[in-house]
């Protein structure tokens, strides 16, 4: 229990994160129960500010939850039209046909969208429905009841003085109790992280594996425009240093999403994720493109890529993970948000017939076994292998074994079971000393920016005076251990220039956290190698304001 005197509030379903996840679990309650009462909690200053996906979204998720959402106005407005792969070498591109590839891969019945906009229009179908929702409000602590169950969270804590503790500006904040708590956080959420620590949900599964996504939106000639086209490349520039690729998808208004994603099991600390998007929007068939264009937004998270054997436990008394709170993303396909959705909706159903026996504070596992034994399980186990044969033979026997693989897993069948994944993403990164420093070319500002540029095309936002969000467990870590032993990477793998090692003459390395640049993505939670870094949630508000990601 919370020190603090607060109010309570009682919720049959307290929701948090209104991502596709949550936004899908509060719709189906109240579709189910129109007297529940559902309550929907996002840090985002707005529903919509925090969210990135690529994004191509598979309507099946949408389409189990709200079967007329054409008629509704959901704003899937740009079917995909062609779908193009290139393995792309410093100079030229090879593309790969379609045909050999698994028919879970094509895209044709999908839509290139803002999943911003998405979750903008899932809020108001969930508040006409009843659903409350308070954005600006980010749930900073988790209630436990008296035998041990999560019962509840605090939201809305603000003006707590730099070092943490409470001064006369500071609100309090509100407990939210619920019969059930939903942390639908997305990827790596800090809620989620210590109910799985808690409740040791992780044990007996691969570790959970990630990837780092960064996206740009550009406006571009609309003579090179081709609204619904979308093109993976895979290759140059990461070369054999890191998994990953680029994704361009053409929307509307002759915008183009242009994203990149590095997976974080890369071994050389010197490597550099922020610069290799930038170096490769310098190829020759990206250049072209992006020519006479301009970037209009930037924003990066991270992206779950364990898959079907890192999903952890999603149930423990009084709460359920949902969506990337678990890690429900199709790795190639690079798609998650209708697993979300999927899960939004089976952890309602879950809930609605406990709540109906009267049952509350208890583990729904009706919820796990939708999960694992149905749709989501059924897509996730047939791509099992692709990332982990990734990570340990290459890119080339992830596309010729990892091909053949989903090819016989559609027919129902593996010859190479499932795969283990390695170390966790953190342990993967190697000594300094292995490596050689990479050699990035300067940002031209045209095609190519420096970090802060960007940053400040995300429109983050984060009141100074509050303690830093980015916290250490030992201050003296990464001078002491990271810098000498992996040249502190945290320079490099943050996206939004939060890290710095300032180096002033005649005095020792300085570490600074540059906290109010941070844009939620994650990653240093992730893979500082000293696994020193928690993020946890600055006040609601806070963090990027996305337009249409
Ligand atoms: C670069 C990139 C490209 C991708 N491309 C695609 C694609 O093309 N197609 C596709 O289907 N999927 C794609 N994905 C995956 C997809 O984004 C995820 O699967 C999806 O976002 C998961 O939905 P979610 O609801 O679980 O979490 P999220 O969408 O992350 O939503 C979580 C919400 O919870 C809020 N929140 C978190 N913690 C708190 C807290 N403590 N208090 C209050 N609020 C909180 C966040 O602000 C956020 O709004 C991509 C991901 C990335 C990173």
């Amino acid at each position: 229990m919370s020190e603090i005197e607060r109010e309570a509030m009682e919720y049959d379903v307290v929701i948090v994160g209104a991502g596709p996840a949550g936004l899908s679990a509060a719709i189906r309650l109240k579709q189910l129960d129109a007297d529940l009462n559902v309550v929907v909690l996002e840090k985002g200053s707005e529903v919509g500010a925090h969210i990135l996906s690529g994004a191509v979204l598979d309507p099946s998720g949408l389409d189990a939850l709200i079967p007329d959402w054409k008629s509704k106005g959901a704003p899937l407005n740009t079917p995909v039209k062609d779908d193009n792969f290139y393995m792309l070498g410093e100079a030229g591109e090879i593309r790969i046909p379609n045909f050999p590839m698994p028919p879970l891969m094509n895209n044709h019945g999908n839509y290139i969208v803002s999943m911003g906009n998405v979750c903008r229009w899932m809020a108001e179908q969930a508040e006409e429905l009843g659903v409350e929702i308070f954005p600006g409000m980010a749930c900073s602590e988790l209630v436990y009841g008296d035998a041990g169950e999560v019962k509840g969270v605090v939201a809305g804590v603000f003006g707590l003085e730099e070092d943490g503790s409470y001064g006369p500006n500071t609100e309090p904040g509100m407990e939210l109790h619920g019969k059930y708590v939903f942390l639908s956080e997305g990827v790596r959420g800090s809620l989620s992280k210590e109910v799985i620590a808690k409740y040791n949900l992780q044990d007996g599964k691969d570790p959970q594996k990630f990837g780092l996504g960064m996206k740009e939106i550009w406006e571009i000639d609309p003579a090179k425009h081709k609204e619904g086209s979308v093109t993976h490349t895979m290759g140059w520039p990461l070369g054999s240093n890191a998994g990953g690729g680029s994704f361009i998808y053409h929307l509307e208004n002759n915008q183009v999403y242009v994203g990149f994603v590095v997976h974080l099991n890369y071994k050389n600390p010197h490597l550099f994720p922020y610069m290799e998007f930038q170096h490769f929007k310098h190829h020759p068939m990206v250049a072209e493109l992006l020519e006479g264009g301009k970037r209009i937004a930037y924003g990066a998270r991270a992206i779950s890529e364990g898959g079907y054997q890192s999903m952890p436990k999603m149930v423990a008394p009084g709460v359920a993970l949902l969506g990337c709170s678990v890690g429900m993303v199709n790795v190639p396909r690079i798609k998650g948000n209708h697993n979300a959705m999927l899960s939004g909706k089976a952890a309602a159903e879950a809930a609605f017939e406990a709540i109906k026996a009267n049952r509350s504070g208890d583990e729904l596992s009706a919820y796990e076994e939708d999960v694992r034994g149905g749709e989501i399980g059924k897509d996730l186990k047939k791509v099992r292998n692709v990332k982990p044969i990734w990570s340990k033979w290459g890119l080339t026997a992830s596309l010729m074994l990892g091909g053949l693989d989903m090819w016989t897993n559609t027919l129902g069948f593996s010859l190479l079971g499932t795969v283990k994944h390695g170390k966790n993403d953190a342990d993967a990164t190697e000594e300094a000393s292995k490596h050689k420093p990479i050699d990035y070319p300067r940002p031209d500002g045209k095609l190519s920016f420096d970090r802060l540029t960007n940053v400040s095309f995300s429109m983050t936002n984060h009141e100074e005076s509050q303690p830093c969000h980015l916290r250490l467990a030992d201050e003296n870590v990464p001078v002491a251990v990271n810098l000498p032993k992996f040249a502190e990477p945290a320079q490099r793998y943050c996206p939004a220039g939060v890290y710095e090692i300032v180096e002033e003459e005649g005095q020792d390395p300085r570490f600074v956290v540059n906290f109010q640049n941070c844009v939620h993505c994650k990653t240093c939670d992730i893979k500082d190698p000293s696994q020193n870094i928690t993020w946890v949630t600055p006040q609601g508000g806070d963090g990027p304001n996305y337009p249409n990601m």
